[in-house]
């Protein structure tokens, strides 16, 4: 009976361009068959020596990856529609169809020999990698040395979109900032290592936060985005921006000693909210600055992501493309979990429910600021280190609750603090009291105004967030308190 198949992009140039062929073919099987048949390249690609169908390619029945029907032996009902999904060379790629009006000089030529005699890359290879636009979301430690080995590589279009302002406590993992960096823009440093490190590459800047306004107006200029983000609201941000205008998504993130990478591309696979449909509750996910992170680490992960941007380009090997790939650095070991597309992602599923970009804070369960109108150095939710001095100084014995770590503690304390790391504030409320004033404190003040919104939705009203935290109380009462 007629079915339709339907050729992936990456085939298309050995079906003469044809994105749909109808066969008559009862199974899948003879559906594959017939269309190898006729066309020889194709089979290469479906099958191996074996006469086997290769692990890497998928086939869908309507919307059904095979493998959850009866595999290749899958009864086609009338009119069917088979799509082919290679996840591998031959291959996926973002290929721009004016890379070959591009030209390398001699002095171009020189600097990339290394990759100009490897078949895989190639001439051909250099010339797609420099008529390539990536865009990466943050210069910060995944942003670090993954732009450089871009660069290096000679990647011709890099644009990097931050706003932040280089942190003496940054240069521990960003490798793309130096000393002499702190307080600048870290846009304009990474500017400045990009085009020492090769001055053939474009860097854009975009100077600004990236936020559900500016998002597909930056992102729709890119072939490819590379997730160099450390918050929620930006990762799901990221992730929506790329799925709406079909862009693939090279993700990682990490913590610690761990981290994660893999390449979300709805167009041939699943999308991060098919892995993660909903986030975290916040402030219970520390972010590096809160929980720490080995300063290697974002470079372990970072170079996992530039490593899928420059074989997306060339449309060589196998992508991260439904597949998770765990890193633990103590245990030197990588593990991968396979990814499935959900059906009922609301975003690149079946029945879409999200068609443009919403409010993230809003998503991830961020309230409103409690601060009041800009201008007004505290609000009704703040107390100064010096009013908490004061207090103390006047016998008050305020009820100051520390949300940092215990290994935190030995770095910096404020003196008659308690102790309740911010994690375990949940399961700890009945330590907390409900009949006088609470402060919270942390390290800089943003946990403990986490932790504050938390205890507003547990009843609790009489709060104060301790602005500036410790790093506060060491620059305006105790100079003595390391800072860190
Ligand atoms: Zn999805």
């Amino acid at each position: 009976m007629p079915v339709k198949l339907l050729i992936p992009t990456a085939l298309l140039r050995y079906a003469d361009g044809v994105d749909e062929i109808e066969v008559q073919a009862a199974t899948v099987k003879e559906a594959l068959e017939q269309l190898a048949d006729g066309h020889p390249e194709i089979k290469r690609h479906l099958f191996g020596a074996d006469g086997e169908l290769r692990h890497y390619v998928n086939v869908y029945v309507g919307t059904e990856d095979m493998r959850h029907l009866d595999g290749i032996a899958t009864v086609l009902a009338e009119g069917a529609e088979v799509t082919i999904v290679p996840s591998i060379a031959g291959g996926v790629g973002v290929l721009r169809d004016d890379f070959e009006s591009v030209t390398l000089s001699k002095e171009e030529m020189l600097r990339y020999s290394r990759h100009l005699i490897m078949p895989e890359v190639a001439v051909a290879g250099q010339k797609k990698l420099k008529a390539a636009r990536v865009l990466c979301i943050g210069a910060g430690g995944l942003g670090s040395p993954l732009t450089m080995y871009l660069a290096a590589a000679g990647v011709g279009t890099i644009g990097i979109v931050d706003f932040d302002v280089v942190d003496y406590t940054n240069l521990q993992r960003q490798i793309i900032h130096g000393t002499e960096d702190v307080g600048r823009l870290k846009l304009h440093s990474a500017i400045d290592s990009l085009k020492s490190i090769n001055p053939f590459v474009n860097v854009i800047g975009f100077e600004e936060r990236f936020t559900s306004e500016n998002a597909l107006d930056i992102v729709k200029d890119f072939d490819i985005v590379i997730d160099g983000t450390d918050n929620f609201p930006t990762r799901y941000l990221v992730n929506d921006a790329c799925v709406l205008m079909g862009k693939p998504n090279v993700y990682g993130s990490i913590f610690r000693f761990e981290g994660q990478a893999s390449v979300f591309w709805a167009e041939k696979g699943p999308c991060y909210r098919c892995l993660y449909p909903e986030p975290p509750p916040p402030g219970m996910v520390p972010s590096c600055a809160e929980g720490g992170v080995l300063g290697i680490l974002p470079g372990e992960i970072g170079i996992i992501q530039a490593t899928e941007a420059i074989k997306l380009i060339l449309g060589i090997g196998d992508p991260l493309v439904g597949r998770l790939l765990l890193f633990n650095a103590l245990k030197m070991s990588w593990r991968e979990l396979k990814l499935r597309k959900d059906p009922s992602c609301p975003l690149c599923g079946d029945n879409p429910t999200i068609t443009e970009l919403i409010d993230y804070e809003q998503f991830c369960g961020i309230l409103p600021p409690s601060v009041e109108a800009p201008g007004q150095s505290l609000s009704k939710w703040e107390m100064s280190v010096v009013e908490l001095k004061a207090s103390m100084d006047r016998g008050e014995k305020p009820f100051v609750l520390d949300v940092r770590e215990p290994y935190e503690r030995e770095i910096a304390n404020i003196p008659d603090t308690i102790l309740i790391p911010m994690n375990e504030v949940p399961n700890r409320l009945n330590e907390i009291p409900r009949d006088r004033e609470v402060i919270l404190q942390c390290r800089s003040g943003q946990r403990s105004m986490d932790i504050l919104e938390y205890l507003r939705t547990q009843g609790y009203t009489e709060l104060k967030n301790l602005k500036g935290g410790v790093l506060a109380w060491s620059d305006e009462i105790d100079p003595e308190v390391a800072q860190y």
